[in-house]
């Protein structure tokens, strides 16, 4: 067989050739960059705050200035000022800036209060108490008051006829001290409505002066709504309960038959009546002479630039301030109160 050898050769050549363009593209080629170690997970408070709590934007700003209510609901009986505390040991709500802020300038702006704001619990001595009206606990989670005196000076300050202010995550405090946990009404056992739908509301009590804002009517809105551990509500026997999730509507409903929400037993008490059960959301309530209001409502920012819900936090804390004059009678055995639902669908 005659062999063809300039074939041979060429074929060579070329194979030679493409090895060498190979190798001088892969030299070319830049260096894959390594890859960035993940920052590690804040763990302490300090790093948490520095991490999530970010300054509010100019825009942002804006909004909540322009959602003030014009003025207080009840003129203060005398100069009100609140210690606003915002520590989280557990899960911390970035909303918390916002809260922070509104509040500030809601009292700012209506003369209702002033607030001081910490996240230091030396604020919870009874030297420093005596100077507030009232404590409000801005999204605060699993609290620990290691320091008994301040644990005394906090009730002292309740029974001596002051306000205490609960907002969203207030609740999911006081885990190793059940009288706090009890003050508050109720403890965080999840929250099968998400921060990401928007949610039908009835009024529990339409004529209430704290449900003024709502125009005796239901309404909708955004916000992450809880379920509270069935043996820490302290129910309708104790509180008077302002407003609630209406189950009547599919939207409220059809997050309950989602698995995560269907098959997690904490639930199983929702699940089985869940056209009757009660989901309260925001309520008052007297407790050891001194005034409570809470709103579950203000996981997302947004809500603390809602110009009804500004109102809602005001009349809530001119009531916990001992100014706006509110039933607190306990909703259970009141058959006369007028429950009013949610229209069929959010408005616009
Ligand atoms: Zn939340």
């Amino acid at each position: 067989m005659k062999r063809n050898f300039p074939a041979i050769a060429s074929s060579l050549a070329c194979v030679l050739l493409g090895a060498c363009v190979f190798l001088a593209q892969a030299q070319d080629q830049p260096k894959a960059a390594p890859k960035p170690k993940p920052k590690p997970k804040p763990t302490t408070w300090a790093e948490k705050k520095a991490q999530i709590l970010k300054p509010l934007t100019a825009e942002e700003e804006g909004m909540i200035e322009q959602a003030l209510p014009g003025g207080a609901t009840a003129k203060p009986k005398a100069k009100r000022k609140i210690l606003v505390f915002y520590r989280c040991e557990g899960f911390v709500h970035a909303s918390i800036v916002a809260g922070n802020r509104a509040l500030e300038k809601m009292g700012e702006k209506t003369g209702a209060y002033r607030v001081e704001v910490t996240d230091d619990y030396a604020a919870f001595s009874a030297e420093n108490l005596a100077g507030f009206d009232a404590v409000l606990f801005n999204n605060t989670t699993h609290l620990k008051f290691k320091d008994a005196a301040h644990r005394h000076a906090l009730m002292d300050f309740v029974k001596s006829g002051k306000g205490i202010i609960g907002i969203h995550a207030a609740s999911d405090n006081f885990y190793d001290w059940p009288d706090a946990a009890a003050m508050m009404g109720g403890q965080f056992n999840g929250h099968p409505w998400g921060a990401g739908g928007t949610w039908a509301f009835k009024l529990n009590d339409a004529g209430h002066a704290l449900n003024r804002v709502f125009a005796g009517k239901g309404f909708w809105h955004s916000d992450e709504i809880y379920w509270y551990k069935p043996e820490t509500y302290t129910g309708p026997d104790k509180l008077r309960i302002l407003f609630s999730l209406d189950l009547s509507k599919d939207a409220n409903l059809q997050e309950l038959s989602k698995p995560k929400i269907k098959d997690n037993p904490k639930y199983k008490e929702i699940l089985a009546k869940p056209k009757s059960i009660e989901v309260p959301v925001a309520w008052v309530r007297r407790y050891r002479g001194g005034r409570l209001f809470y709103s579950n409502l203000g996981h997302r920012k947004e809500t603390f630039w809602n110009p009804v819900m500004l109102q809602h936090y005001l009349d809530g804390i001119q009531y916990a301030l001992g100014d706006l004059k509110a039933d607190a009678k306990p909703t259970a055995g009141k058959q006369a109160l007028k429950a009013v639902p949610a229209p069929d669908r959010p408005a616009g």
